[in-house]
């Protein structure tokens, strides 16, 4: 089996044979020592999306479920990234969401008393 390491240095990718997980090699473009990890098993950190607490997990498990350490509910792994995105949304434009919302409802109205006669 034969894994792609990438380089902690270059970013380079190494396809390294499965026995040299874990131990360090040499980048085959820059000849930077490094330790070959299978990217499947890199951690990456997220929040849980009921409690807010950091999890770490392996990149393998993103997209599945886990139950988080912190308050024991089954969430979504790698899941929060969205909800941020989400939250931050209103922030960005408060004084135009009005505007907008208004126009398409006033259109709406109008719309509804053609076809209502109301
Ligand atoms: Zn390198
Ligand atoms: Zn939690």
């Amino acid at each position: 089996m034969i894994f792609n390491a990438t380089c902690t240095s270059c970013g380079s990718i190494n396809k390294t044979p499965s026995h040299y997980e874990g131990i360090s090699i040499k980048c085959v473009s820059c000849g930077h020592k490094f330790v070959a990890v299978d990217p499947k098993d890199y951690l990456f950190k997220f929040h849980c999306s009921r409690c807010g607490g950091r999890i770490e997990a392996k990149e393998k498990y993103r997209g599945t479920m886990a139950p988080c350490p912190h308050c024991e509910q089954v969430v979504p792994v790698g899941d929060y990234t969205m909800s941020t995105k989400k939250l931050q949304e209103p922030e960005s434009k408060p004084e135009t969401a009005p505007l907008i919302t208004s126009t398409p409802t006033s259109k709406l109205k109008r719309i509804i008393r053609r076809i209502f006669g109301q």
